[in-house]
């Protein structure tokens, strides 16, 4: 079968949830991909960040064959000899008490979001069905219903939304029934949007002087993406709850989780939240994988390193006739494109013709993001067709 008949078949059978480029990937390994014709690609996108560890890491593959022979599902009705390691794992690596494992990230900031509500009734004594939880636009944290606002309503009451980063619409939305502020350190679909410096300082001490939670979404911008473990770390701050998801599953199966304090973590109750797949010894013999490449291969330092390549070698964009800014941290850079230049899809498509994969986001933004095991060369070599697509 070659690519149309597959994009055929997409179209027929497949809800239109998606807008895929036309390449019918087969096989990957590190950054590159080979298609149905054999046409062989490097990615820049690198799965939104959940392949951070490349493709089919052979380390993390080994666990997970490993784990296949052994067990894969055990439900939470019954422990397993994985989880807690993976937990221990989480835990000291990032600094927190306890962490509860869910599968997608969607499912991760809901459970952030349950935990702040609970936590609120528990410790600020918020009278029951009140708390509320303040949220920043544009910001993306999942599709659920809860969360997506664009003609999927009604809607979950109890959210205040300030623009991203606004610290002085933050204060003025704090009410006594306030539980949280949800945000992205850096937001990744809005167009890798870093905040002023200083912002995540602002928010973390203004939730300490009102006595409300700080929850991260570093379910794309964690794990090593921007040269720090979490971006949070950037402005030395310490959230409540951190919500991950993506890398932390090496790109092998899905893997959730949110970390945060014994106070906060410990308010569920058996039975008031979970999942059947959440937790599951294949999952966690994945993730504990995927942490250690992280780690052993120090690619939160190379992430740190190779983004500084990458934004030199992009410096000539700045009088590109097409490109309003360049701006990244570690290797996640998004190109913003003038309105005139049409949108960014067509240069992703050119991208492609050169054997690069990039997604354009938020319609005038190139995204990079390669695997961070990608190589010096490699990179400079995808920068290089990214540079030519945008030098006619
Ligand atoms: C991808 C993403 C999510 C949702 O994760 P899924 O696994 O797709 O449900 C949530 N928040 C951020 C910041 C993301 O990038």
């Amino acid at each position: 079968m070659k690519t149309q008949d597959f994009v055929a078949l997409e179209k027929k059978y497949l809800a239109p949830n998606y807008n895929p480029l036309d390449v019918v990937i087969e096989s990957g390994e590190g950054v590159w991909v080979t298609d149905v014709e054999g046409k062989r690609y490097m990615d820049f996108l690198a799965a939104y960040s959940a392949l951070n560890q490349g493709y089919c890491h052979p380390r993390i593959k080994k666990a997970m064959l490993e784990q296949v022979e052994k067990v894969t599902l055990t439900s939470r009705a019954f422990r397993n000899d994985k989880l807690p390691l993976l937990a221990e794992k989480l835990c000291n690596l990032l600094g927190y008490e306890m962490m509860l494992p869910m599968n997608s990230g969607a499912e991760a900031v809901e459970t952030a979001l349950k935990a702040a509500r609970k936590w609120g009734y528990i410790h600020k004594k918020i009278p029951e069905g009140k708390a509320n939880l303040i949220a920043m636009s544009n910001n993306f944290h999942g599709r659920t219903i809860t969360i997506y606002r664009d003609g999927f309503g009604p809607f979950t009451d109890g959210f205040t939304v300030i623009p991203y980063g606004d610290t002085a619409a933050l204060e003025k939305a704090i009410t006594p029934n306030t539980v949280a502020v949800l945000m992205e350190p850096i937001q990744g679909e809005a167009g890798i949007i870093i905040p002023p410096e200083g912002t995540l300082k602002k928010v973390r001490e203004i939730c300490d002087r009102n006595h409300i939670l700080m929850i991260a979404d570093e379910i794309q911008s964690g794990l090593g993406r921007t040269g720090r473990m979490l971006a949070c770390e950037w402005e030395n701050v310490k959230p409540d709850m951190v919500c991950l998801g993506k890398a932390l599953s090496g790109g092998f199966y899905p893997v959730s989780a949110v970390v945060g304090s014994a106070e906060v973590m410990s308010v569920f109750k058996p039975g008031e939240h979970g999942s059947t797949f959440g937790g599951n010894p294949m999952a966690a013999a994945v993730a504990l994988a995927a942490l250690e490449v992280l780690i052993e291969e120090k690619l939160v330092e190379r992430a740190e390193e190779l983004g500084r390549v990458a934004m030199d070698k992009l410096a000539s964009l700045a009088s590109n006739p097409l490109v309003k800014e360049v701006r990244g941290r570690g290797l996640w850079i998004g190109i913003e494109l003038k309105p005139e230049a049409g949108g960014a899809r067509k240069y992703c498509m050119k991208l492609m013709e050169k054997g690069v994969l990039a997604k354009d986001t938020h319609h005038h933004t190139i995204r990079l993001a390669p695997p961070l095991v990608i190589s010096r060369e490699d990179l400079l070599l995808g920068l290089d067709k990214v540079l030519e697509v945008l030098n006619p």
